[in-house]
């Protein structure tokens, strides 16, 4: 392929752009992952992951993918023959539900028509029925990077607790965490999922798992067989900043740098910004006259926004088009909705420049591969981003300059 001039548009919702900040800190020497400089890199990314997830407890990590730390989610809180109740809100939570099965989980999947998000009510209406506490937990995507539909976690968790039931609750959040509000302690979630290349601003290859006080109760009674994901393990070595095989060194000076960046900024500034790019995307897409992928208003994406195609018209034409054309990758419709469905990805180290930018790439990529549409999109999102007032960013002591 002959070099493409200027930035590559990276708009899928994750792997998302990689900042200069945290390239250059991938670039640094790999060092002796027993020895005392890594001690202190691996207590400061453990520590910084805490107030990134918002939980006091344990937080352990990977050299994995999103899909690792699934895995370890169920390894170590469930045995074979126990009962879950998950819920089908798109390709992702098909996926984790697929991959408890396969571990001897008996999953309870309520269907869904991938436009809605977990509905509170009939969690607790389910949990309610449920008077022998036979389902062991309740496991929910918190943002279905398929669908762009986001399921309110503290409804939830108030249903769950209406319904007296002591069920786990366990939360993906690949493409919610450091960029949406998400509160491992807060929302008494007992075990939350994440991957680095979404909200994390990282390339991908680290996965995670924040852990309550429960959950650590469960994993030390369940019977499941496991050995690489096993957090015992990992919450032996971890209090002194190492692991119990090779960590992805690298990968974790790009965290420290990641978090840096996040505390910066402030997260609550760091969601408020999310939210407003949504709300831009949302209103470009009014604009073009197309139709958004979630239903309820209350369960919009901030991360990604998902649109249907126009009848009749390829989604992978249109993607392939822009590519293409403006060199912009846009996220592909899965599952269910492959050629149905395109996304934008805006999260991770973006801003209004980038966004105005790719969604100016969509709107001309829908012109070039002959979508019909209205014009005005890209004009009504910059109407939207122009005429408020900007948040300030917050100045924060960085976490790690007390080192
Ligand atoms: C991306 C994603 C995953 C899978 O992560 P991988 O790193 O591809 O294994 C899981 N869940 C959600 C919600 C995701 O967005």
């Amino acid at each position: 392929m002959p070099h493409r001039p200027g930035r590559h548009f990276l708009q899928i919702p994750g792997p998302t752009n990689v900042s200069d900040r945290v390239l250059r800190a991938l670039s640094r020497p790999t060092i002796d992952h027993r020895g005392p400089e890594f001690a202190r890199l691996g207590k400061e990314v453990l520590e910084g992951c805490r107030a990134i997830f918002q939980t006091s407890g344990p937080v352990v990590m990977f050299p994995s993918s999103g899909t690792g730390a699934w895995e370890a989610c169920i390894v170590n809180t469930l045995t074979p023959g126990d009962k879950v109740l998950m819920y089908e809100t798109g390709h992702f939570a098909t996926l984790w539900q697929a991959m408890a099965r396969r571990w001897g989980v008996e999953v309870e999947f309520v269907p869904g028509d991938w436009r809605h998000g977990v509905d509170p009510a009939h969690v607790e209406a389910r949990l309610a029925e449920d008077r022998n506490h036979v389902i062991r937990a309740v496991m929910v995507v918190h943002n279905e990077t398929s669908t762009g539909t986001t399921s309110r976690i503290p409804e939830i968790r108030k249903a769950m607790d209406s319904a007296h039931h002591p069920a786990l609750l366990m939360v993906d959040t690949v493409s919610s965490l450091g960029s949406m509000e998400y509160k491992h302690d807060g929302w008494g979630v007992d075990v939350t999922v994440t991957g680095s290349q979404k909200g994390l601003m990282l390339p991908p290859g680290l996965g995670f798992n924040a852990i309550s006080q429960k959950a650590l109760a469960a994993s030390k009674s369940n019977r499941m067989p496991r050995s690489y994901w096993d957090w015992e393990e990992m919450l032996k070595s971890n209090p002194n900043g190492f692991f119990p095989y090779t960590p992805s060194t690298n990968l974790l000076y790009g965290l420290r740098e990641a978090i840096t960046m996040l505390l910066e900024e402030g997260l609550d500034a760091v969601f408020a910004r999310h939210r407003r790019h949504g709300e831009a995307t949302r209103a470009a897409v009014r604009g073009w006259g197309l139709e958004l992928v979630p239903l309820d208003p209350r369960e919009y994406s901030n991360s990604l926004t998902a649109i249907m195609m126009p009848q009749g018209c390829d989604a992978e034409e249109f993607r392939n088009v822009a590519l293409e054309k403006y060199d912009i990758s846009l996220g592909t419709g899965l599952g269910k909705f492959q050629s149905k469905v395109f996304r934008i990805g805006h999260l991770g180290d973006f801003n209004d420049l980038m966004l105005i930018g790719s969604l100016a790439g969509v709107e001309m990529g829908l012109r070039a591969a002959g979508v019909p549409h209205d014009a005005g999109g890209v004009q009504a999102a910059m109407d939207l981003l122009s005429n408020e007032t900007v948040a300030k960013p917050r100045l924060m002591e960085s976490l790690f300059d007390k080192h």
